[in-house]
């Protein structure tokens, strides 16, 4: 079992805390990404899973083995977790050729000679490596060279995977297909997946669940669609996707409904239903429909072509910023209506 628990765990670096009481766990065989701004904390939070840092406080647990406690003074090294690694910068041995590469961690472990060659062979088959086999890394292109660095992962069979912005080295095309191979790599080894990266479309196209970290601490974690859908605070609904927080006033609630005032106009909203009040909505382009007589009258300010779609960025009479999807084109400065449609609504801290 590899799933990995943290208590009350923190790291400071020179007086400067880089995590803060971060407890969570992430389950046995899942994908999760580690999404959020540069300096948040992602790199430091794998290194503590890696065992390359020691917590300042708290516990990491890592099945029912406890990798390293700040109290006790405990902590696991890297090489005996069972976990593996692939990094931006892939870590291949130079000197080595591609299946030298992927069969070096079974040599250490001292297997027979036919069984490093038949899981060396499997590892290769698997990340489409066999025809490169005999090459030197510097004979590879970004994309195999990540592929050899996940089949030397594979090879290891690790409980879990920790992946550091592994494709941020990879142009935009290539980081789609790769996108691919990582997924692949997770369904068939069933490992628990940690995946850093700051590009949100790259951890909703694969991660099942997603921690939205900002100054050191988890925001919310939950699942692409969650986070898109019912962020629970400014932060994490400004971060994921697009849209456009703005206050309520006047919240109406019935058994079945609640209604608020959102930029003078009276509509319906959605929240949490364990949620203690609202106090801000999220208007995202869905939320907002181009109607003749809508809630609001609004100016187009600049138009950006999405392909089959225009997004408009328009500003409301009241000064406030909107972003509308239409698949008609509309002109700068056009005056249009906007009706709101059921904005999710949260809580500010
Ligand atoms: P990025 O996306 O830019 O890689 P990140 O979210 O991975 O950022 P971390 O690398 O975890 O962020 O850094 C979190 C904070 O801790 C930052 O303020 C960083 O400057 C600081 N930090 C990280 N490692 C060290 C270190 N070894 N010494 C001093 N400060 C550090």
């Amino acid at each position: 079992m590899a799933d990995i628990t943290l208590s009350s765990v923190g790291k400071t670096f020179a007086g400067a805390p880089a995590l803060k009481d971060i407890t969570t766990r992430f389950e046995d065989g899942e994908f999760i990404a580690l999404l959020g701004p540069s300096g948040c904390g992602k790199t430091t939070l794998l290194r503590l899973l890696a065992g390359f840092e020691m917590p300042d406080s708290g516990q990491i647990r890592i099945g029912d083995r406890v990798m390293a406690d700040a109290q006790a003074g405990t902590m696991v090294p890297p090489e005996e977790r069972n976990i593996g690694f692939v990094f931006q910068s892939y870590a291949l041995w130079p000197h080595m050729s591609v299946r030298r590469n992927v069969s070096y961690p079974l040599e250490i472990r001292r297997l027979s000679r036919a069984d490093i060659a038949t899981q060396t062979d499997a590892a290769l088959a698997a990340t489409g490596l066999r025809d490169y086999a005999d090459r030197m890394p510097s004979d590879l292109s970004g994309g195999q060279r990540q592929r050899v660095a996940l089949a030397r992962c594979l090879v290891s069979d690790p409980g879990a995977v920790l992946l550091d912005e592994p494709l941020a080295n990879l142009d935009v095309a290539l980081r789609a297909s790769m996108q691919a191979v990582f997924t692949d790599f997770h369904k068939r080894t069933g490992a628990t997946m940690v995946y850093v990266t700051h590009d949100q479309a790259e951890a909703m196209a694969m991660a099942d669940r997603i921690a939205v970290m900002d100054r050191g601490r988890i925001q919310q974690f939950d699942t692409p669609q969650n986070l898109y859908e019912c962020p629970k605070n400014r932060f994490v609904a400004e971060f994921v996707g697009r849209g456009t927080v703005v206050p309520v006033q006047g919240v109406e609630r019935t058994e079945a409904e609640v209604h608020a005032r959102v930029l003078g106009a009276r509509i319906a909203v959605q929240s949490g239903q364990d949620s203690p009040g609202v106090s801000h909505v999220c208007l995202r382009p869905e939320n907002l429909t181009i109607t003749e007589t809508g809630d609001l009258r609004a100016k187009v300010a600049r138009v950006t072509y999405l392909g089959g779609k225009y997004l408009l960025e328009t500003v409301a009479d009241c000064g406030t910023r909107l972003l509308a999807e239409t698949r008609a084109r509309f002109d700068v400065g056009a005056q249009l209506g906007l009706t709101i449609t059921t904005p999710w609504a949260f809580l500010e801290d």
